[in-house]
Parts: C-alpha cells; sequence; structure tokens
C-alpha cells in the first residue's frame, strides 16, 4: 500500500490540522485522540511516512524502530499508568479496522480495560 501523504496524521505531522499534543521528539508525536474511547486514549506516531505497523517494521531504520517505541514507553510513564496499567495496540490492516492510513499505537488507559478483543464466552467457534 503506498502511503498517502495527505492521510490525517501527516497534516497533523506537518502542523496543517491541530492535535492536543502529549509530546514531541525526533521520532515521535503524541496527543490526544478526538474520539477517546477510554478516559486517557492516546495516539503515538512515528515522525515518518509508514502507513501501517507492517510497513514500519519492515522498512524502518532501527533507530526510529526503538525511537517510535521508547516515546510509546515514555509517554505512559510521564502519564503515570504503569501502576495502574495500560494497553497499546496498533490496528492494521482491513480486519483490524484501521482507519488512518499512517502508523499508529493507540494507548488506552484510565479504567479497568477488561480482558483482551472479547471475552471468551462471547468468542464464535
Ligand atoms: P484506527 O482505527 O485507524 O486504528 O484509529 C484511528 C483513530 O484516529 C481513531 O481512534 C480516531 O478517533 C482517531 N482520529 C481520527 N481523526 C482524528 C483527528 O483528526 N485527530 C485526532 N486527534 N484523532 C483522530
Amino acid at each position: 500500500m503506498t502511503y498517502d501523504s495527505q492521510n490525517i496524521f501527516a497534516k497533523i505531522l506537518r502542523g496543517e490540522l491541530p492535535c492536543k499534543k502529549v509530546y514531541e521528539d525526533d521520532h515521535a508525536l503524541a496527543f490526544y485522540d478526538i474520539d477517546p474511547q477510554t478516559p486517557v486514549h492516546v495516539l503515538v506516531i512515528p515522525k515518518g511516512a509508514y502507513v501501517s505497523f507492517d510497513d514500519f517494521s519492515e522498512r524502518a531504520s532501527e533507530a526510529e524502530i526503538a525511537g517510535w517505541i521508547r516515546a510509546v514507553g515514555k509517554v505512559a510513564r510521564d502519564l503515570g499508568l504503569p501502576a495502574p496499567g495500560y494497553r497499546v495496540i496498533a490496528n492494521c490492516g482491513a480486519d483490524a479496522h484501521q482507519e488512518v492510513a499512517h502508523l499508529h499505537m493507540h494507548l488506552f488507559a484510565g479504567t479497568d480495560l477488561g480482558r483482551m478483543i472479547k471475552p471468551r464466552e462471547k468468542r464464535e467457534g
């Protein structure tokens, strides 16, 4: 999939659209999700032009990978989240319902997040 430089997060990175910034360094930008699904819902994006986790994990440099992952951890620590706990998720592609085609890690926190995906009794099959 080719990177579309007109995607929403590319515009936020260029300063063409506003965001409620949480953190920024050479490799990453973190900001609050516009439609939070949990009391704390932050997105952490790499500054490079990567469509998805798949794209990033294949093409990004070691420095970009380390920089982005460290930024996710730092944002969580800065917000005081490791002790109560938090969840990180990067949706990748259609089945994961990735809506914005610039890699982003969701950071969910601020409540008991429940078990992963679906409770066992609600899974199909
Ligand atoms: P995805 O489904 O791609 O993993 O998640 C995209 C996320 O981006 C959604 O949680 C959505 O609320 C968020 N989002 C979409 N547009 C904007 C925007 O313009 N600003 C911010 N801060 N978040 C956005």
